[in-house]
């Protein structure tokens, strides 16, 4: 009986762990693996996204790259590879650029850019979507490197973005740090490019 009960007790627990990681997460929809129609898009290689759903790449502080054009899945990628590891009881961050962009420029108004440096240096998986449709300037850009620099090597990032790394100079003010940049996240990183049509329009043309 008590057997029984530990365990209601457990899974009780891992439910709720999972309800409130999930919650702390702030994805923008909640979409999983099983959702996604991988015959749709060919160019994602489902044996490499099930295997990087296993968080080896997390424990080993490996990053992710999912690039491509609008509508081909790479939020819902991100975000079901986030829900794979708040199952396995990693805490997970989304964070759009738009919205880092706006923490940023308040941030640094109140003198509390160190604060949040901190704070998005803590989680095991930290999801940086949607990089390439607004520039970054000076300040967001150096903001960039040295959150990418603290959890260099101790934090994974999944990182989405419809450019392509040569294209990436043009996001930042400083090429220089442009470089320097890609350079650490690059290093010990796997890239998925999509190249297909949008799931979006297909639902439209539908
Ligand atoms: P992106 O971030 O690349 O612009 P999204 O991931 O936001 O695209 O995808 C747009 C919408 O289409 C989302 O609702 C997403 O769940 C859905 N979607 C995209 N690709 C697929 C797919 N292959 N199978 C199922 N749904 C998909
Ligand atoms: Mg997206």
């Amino acid at each position: 009986f008590l057997d029984r009960l530990l365990e209601a007790e457990v899974s009780a627990r891992s439910e709720r762990d999972v309800l409130v990681k999930t919650r702390m997460a702030h994805f923008p929809f909640v979409k999983t693996l099983d959702q996604f129609d991988f015959a749709f898009q060919p160019s994602v290689n489902e044996k490499q996204i099930r295997d990087l759903a296993t968080m080896r790449f997390v424990a080993h502080g490996e990053n992710l790259l999912l690039l491509g054009p609008p509508g081909v899945g790479k939020t819902h990628l991100a975000v079901a590879l986030g829900m794979s590891a708040i199952m396995q009881g990693m805490s997970v961050q989304f964070l759009a650029v738009a919205d880092l962009l706006e923490q940023i420029a308040r941030d640094a108004k109140s003198d509390r850019l160190d604060q949040r440096l901190q704070l998005l240096g803590r989680p095991k998986l930290l999801i940086i979507d949607e990089m390439g449709y607004f520039p970054l300037d000076r300040r967001a850009g150096q903001f960039l490197f040295q959150l990418i620099s603290r959890r260099y090597q101790k934090g994974s990032i999944i990182l989405t973005s419809n450019k392509s790394f040569g294209d990436w100079g043009d996001i930042f003010a400083d090429s220089v740090l442009a470089t320097a940049l890609l350079d650490r996240l690059l290093h010990a990183s796997h890239t998925v490019n999509i190249r297909g049509q949008s799931y979006r329009l297909k639902e439209k043309l539908k």
